[in-house]
């Protein structure tokens, strides 16, 4: 069958760059995307190589003719002959993630905003959810039809909004740390009779860290101990201001088990899209991000998908990450068959090579050949990345380069202490050690263990954890290693700040480092006389050594450091105990250890 004319614009035919200009002079602008020669540069510029060898060489540089100049070398020459430069990245049309197609401003139409729901654990999001869906449904529309995906759109006053059901905090950030940003609006539902919560403060840091605009929704009004103004002013703390306090957050009284307030909220999602202006292309071929993605029995990998910009047909090649296919079947949130999805529409697609990741990037292309070109130049070009993972700032030594390079930075900063009075003393000392090169931006401070939600959060954003009296479970430990973000942990504010001042003034690192041996979970308590209190302990975690230091955490803060007094299997005195095993621990000096703390046990190793 002939392919019906098709008058979408291809995405990379749109975007790609010719590589053949790789330098050029464009108006006083010296432009280029990579290393030239001494003798390219001296005929772009229009200038004596022998002129340039000259000044090179009193700088101190002995160059040739054929000679490779480095980026800041090209900079100072084009600046001495009276040129402006800039370097331009080149990136190749299988990376389309970075691709910046700009599209025609006369083929940009008005968009439906995406909207996510988050906040507190039982505050109402759910049921927000529920009502939402079956508000201004005719009765028995799709009331009795259990929704198919986790994102839906609902038409407001003619107005198309897409609802994603599902993220959740950690998915959210999750997906920020792909570098996906699929969502316009949140709306942030706090209980009116509980008030701002930890999982509210975390919501209000991801929407913050997206720049993302936040909708209150104080739920629960019909409550009797509902008070609203309480959650207005708590809020505030947080920077989110109400309009009728000055500020430009919108905040809605809702019930949503008693459905009163709903169209108000839908309204304010509307006001706040409006004044977003959110335009997309239809005109091309569709982009968007993958939103769930599982294996289906029957059906092989199957993916929920937003489309972000132009249009996806029920026939288009498909690359997400390094797989592709051919969308077999596309379905709305109703499992209705669609031919083609509008940007901001979720759909459910069938047809793909593998399963996808949540928050992975996808393309359309018109041929199957240019999908499984860019799909296996992907795969190769992930290996070489797996390589070197990292690149943003998420480890001392990478700031340590960084600011001797010269460069501004901005360092962000996880950090949990002990205390909400603790996390904002720490917070103001370090935000005051802001220099001219380094800002310090602490993007969350708040009480309590460190989690996998800061390990997200920090990868998302390129921060560096710091814990205050408080220390990470070894799975969280394990996490961090496998996200390679760094945890820094101190226990004396002074220490703390420290070491932060001597990252921003490119000092030498402390000698001595930390390194954590193993932990073990007290399961049974002995007061033994004239000894102390034993703890019968379990090894959950690599291994004690008996001549190592310790320390004791009672949920996820330190409450005491020291050595172990002695380390024990059954009666005997042991030098180490390995995962798995029991063993009975004294700590020196400290007998108030309770059952179900977790004794940590350490060593101070040098560093170079
Ligand atoms: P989620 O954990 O945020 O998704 O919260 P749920 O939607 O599951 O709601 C948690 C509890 O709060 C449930 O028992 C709901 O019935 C109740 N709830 C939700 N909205 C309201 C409301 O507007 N008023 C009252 N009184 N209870 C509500």
């Amino acid at each position: 069958m002939a392919k019906k004319q098709d008058d979408r614009i291809s995405n990379v035919s749109h975007g790609k760059k010719n590589n053949k200009d790789y330098a050029k002079v464009n108006g006083g602008v010296f432009v280029f995307t990579k290393s030239i020669t001494v003798g390219d540069l001296a005929k772009q510029l229009n200038i004596n190589v022998a002129d340039i060898i000259k000044k090179l060489f009193l700088k101190g540089k002995m160059v040739t003719i054929n000679q490779y100049l480095d980026d800041e070398t090209i900079g100072e020459l084009c600046l001495e002959y009276g040129y402006d430069f800039k370097k331009e990245e080149i990136v190749n049309e299988e990376d389309f993630e970075k691709l910046n197609i700009e599209d025609d401003p006369k083929d940009l139409v008005e968009r439906a905003p995406v909207v996510t729901i988050m906040g507190h654990v039982d505050h109402g999001k759910t049921t927000l959810i529920d009502a939402i869906r079956n508000s201004n449904v005719a009765a028995g529309e799709f009331g009795g039809i259990s929704q198919a995906i986790g994102a839906y759109q609902k038409e407001i006053h003619g107005k198309k909004v897409t609802f994603i059901d599902t993220p959740g905090h950690e998915a959210f950030s999750a997906m920020r740390m792909r570098g996906a940003s699929v969502t316009d609006i949140v709306v942030l539902v706090v209980a009116a009779d509980d008030g701002v919560m930890p999982q509210t403060i975390e919501a209000i840091d991801h929407a913050k860290a997206a720049g993302v605009p936040i909708i209150v929704a104080v739920n629960k009004m019909d409550a009797p101990s509902a008070d609203p103004e309480r959650v207005i002013n708590q809020l505030m703390q947080y920077d989110i201001i109400a309009e009728k306090y000055g500020g430009d957050n919108i905040v809605c009284l809702i019930s949503a088990k008693k459905k009163q307030g709903i169209e108000e909220l839908l309204d304010a999602i509307i006001v706040q899209a409006e004044m977003a202006e959110l335009k997309a292309n239809p005109k091309r071929y569709a982009i968007g991000t993958v939103l769930e993605a599982n294996l289906d029995k029957g059906e092989g990998p199957k993916a929920t998908l937003l489309v972000q910009n132009g249009t996806l047909n029920s026939n288009d090649y498909i690359v997400v990450g390094t797989a592709y296919g051919k969308v077999r079947r596309m379905t709305n949130e109703h499992n209705q068959v669609l031919k083609v999805a509008a940007p901001s529409t979720p759909v459910s697609v069938i047809g793909l090579s593998e399963v996808p990741s949540a928050g992975d990037k996808f393309m359309a292309f018109p041929t199957e050949k240019q999908a499984r070109d860019i799909a296996s130049k992907r795969s190769l070009k992930k290996l070489e990345e797996e390589r070197a993972l990292n690149n943003g700032i998420t480890s001392l030594d990478d700031l340590y380069g960084k600011i001797q390079e010269g460069n501004m930075i901005q360092i962000n900063i996880v950090l949990k202490a002990d205390s909400t009075g603790s996390a904002d003393a720490v917070k103001s000392s370090l935000e005051k050690l802001n220099s001219d090169q380094v800002k310090i931006k602490v993007i969350r401070a708040a009480a309590g263990a460190i989690t996998e939600s800061d390990i997200l959060l920090a990868g998302a954003s390129n921060a560096l954890i710091y814990g205050f009296n408080v220390r990470p479970s070894a799975q969280v430990r394990k996490k961090a290693e496998e996200e390679k973000i760094e945890i820094h942990l101190h226990r004396i504010i002074y220490a703390l700040i420290e070491e932060v001042q001597n990252a921003i003034n490119g000092l030498e690192k402390k000698e001595e480092v930390e390194n954590v041996l193993g932990q073990a979970e007290v399961r049974n308590i002995f007061k033994v006389s004239k000894v102390g209190t034993v703890a019968g302990c379990y090894v959950t975690d690599g291994i004690f050594k008996r001549d190592a230091l310790c320390r004791v955490l009672r949920d996820g803060a330190i409450v005491y450091e020291g050595k172990l007094e002695s380390l024990k299997r059954f009666k005997d005195d042991v030098k180490t105990v390995a995962q798995g095993f029991e063993c009975g621990i004294k700590v020196e000096n400290f007998n108030d250890i309770h059952e179900g703390d977790i004794i940590e046990n350490y060593e101070l190793i040098e560093k170079e």
